[in-house]
């Protein structure tokens, strides 16, 4: 009899099974659709030029490595809130936003969640049917129970907005409202910024609490574009939470760079909702490491290299929407009978593919191409080399 002997295997990350299948699969064609990464036309994960010319600066004047403070490096927090409200907007001005450095988007939310759960233990938390995986499982962890709000449709291959803003419209006061800023994950539906509004109204009415997670600014219209819509909650004179992920838009996935932010009522109320935040992130980890937030920090703070970054970041937002225009075009030419245009119409990384299980099953055994079995598959990962045998596959299964 062990300390651990009633210790049962957790089930393994769906995605993370999915890889070693991928990995072990022997066929020379094979497509790894199932993941969340943006790779470049060459099949590769980028090493952004504005993060080498960071690293090179930082080499070139090397610093010893103390602790950060624990809500991590000044010139990153306020990097992050100039990215996320503008620079110039009230709200950073008049200082009633509190902003950590956190590790990744995760963290972000982690953080937030377990700030929330001290703030309003009774609270229930909402997110999008369907939404990320770690949505549910951070936030349960947190200690809440999650729930869902309609959001896609199958049906019209859409967003079901009259059921989210619905559902909205009956949640008690004080839930916790999950949202996504841009390119929603795995759909790749976005609301309409008019949607928004509409949204915007059901949580002021309802007194709900919205945490916006921002995993993918650039990756939809453009920064200022997909970062229209906290505008539009500031505007609202709503208080809400933003988690921010560099994950992606810097292509630095293992250097966990993210951020929360959240916006307050005033400057004093933002001081103690960031003490707050501070004991969640010191009893945890105690303060963040310094090389992602660093680099970030140059790149957004150097006009050049921010410059650059806008750049690269727009290079990778054309190359996933010209993807997605080669997919429609080329699955037709393939074959395919069915009008697949809806997934030019679609968003970010993602598509719901509208396959069924069985088709991706199929898809995985008989060609290779891996995608999830929701149909979620990653346009990012696809390239111009790779394209036309998936676009054969997906005419075989259909
Ligand atoms: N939120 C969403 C919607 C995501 O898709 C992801 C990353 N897949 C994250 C948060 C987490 O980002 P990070 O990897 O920076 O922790």
């Amino acid at each position: 009899m062990s300390l651990f002997t009633a210790v049962e295997m957790a089930p393994r990350d769906p995605i993370l099974g999915l890889n070693e299948q991928f990995a072990a699969d022997p066929n020379p064609h094979k497509v790894n659709l199932g993941v969340g990464v943006y790779y470049d036309d060459n099949g590769k994960l980028p090493l952004l030029e504005c993060v080498q010319a960071a690293e090179k600066q930082m080499m070139e004047a090397p610093k010893a490595r103390g602790y950060l403070p624990i809500d991590g490096i000044a010139a990153y927090d306020s990097a992050v809130k100039g990215l996320v409200f503008g620079a110039d907007s009230e709200p950073v001005k008049s200082g009633r936003v509190a902003t950590i450095q956190a590790l990744g988007g995760t963290g972000g939310l982690k953080v937030g969640a377990d700030f929330l759960r001290k703030l309003k233990p009774a609270a229930k938390v909402l997110i999008s049917d369907p939404s990320w995986e770690n949505h549910r499982a951070l936030f349960t962890q947190a200690g809440f129970t999650v729930e869902t709000y309609p959001y896609y449709d199958a049906a019209s291959r859409g967003v079901n907005f009259d059921g989210m803003l619905a559902a909205l419209q009956a949640t008690p006061a004080g839930t916790v409202v999950v949202l996504h800023a841009c390119c929603h994950n795995p759909t790749g539906y976005d609301i309409t910024p008019e949607q928004w509004d509409q949204v915007i109204a059901a949580v002021k009415a309802r007194e709900l609490v919205p945490f916006l997670d921002m995993a993918y600014q650039g990756f939809g219209q453009g920064i200022a574009e997909d970062g229209a819509v906290i505008g539009k909650f500031v505007a609202a004179g709503l208080t809400f939470f933003v988690s921010t992920s560099f994950s992606k838009s810097f292509s630095l996935y293992g250097e966990r760079v993210g951020a929360l932010s959240v916006l307050c009522d005033s400057k004093e109320e933002a001081d103690r909702v960031l003490s707050q935040l501070k004991i969640m992130i010191r009893t945890n980890y105690s303060n963040p490491p310094i090389h992602g937030g660093t680099v970030v920090a140059t790149v957004l703070n150097t006009p050049e290299l921010r410059a650059l970054w806008e750049k690269e970041l727009g290079d990778m937002r054309l190359r996933i929407k010209q993807m997605r225009i080669a997919l429609v075009e080329k699955l037709k030419a393939a074959g395919v009978k069915e009008d697949m245009g809806f997934i030019t119409t679609q968003i970010g990384m993602f598509s719901y593919s509208g396959l069924t299980k069985d088709q991706m099953v199929r898809l995985r055994n008989e060609f290779g191409v891996y995608g999830t079995d929701t149909g979620r598959m990653c346009v990012a990962a696809l390239n111009s080399k790779n394209i036309d045998y998936v676009c054969a596959a997906i005419a075989k299964v259909l």
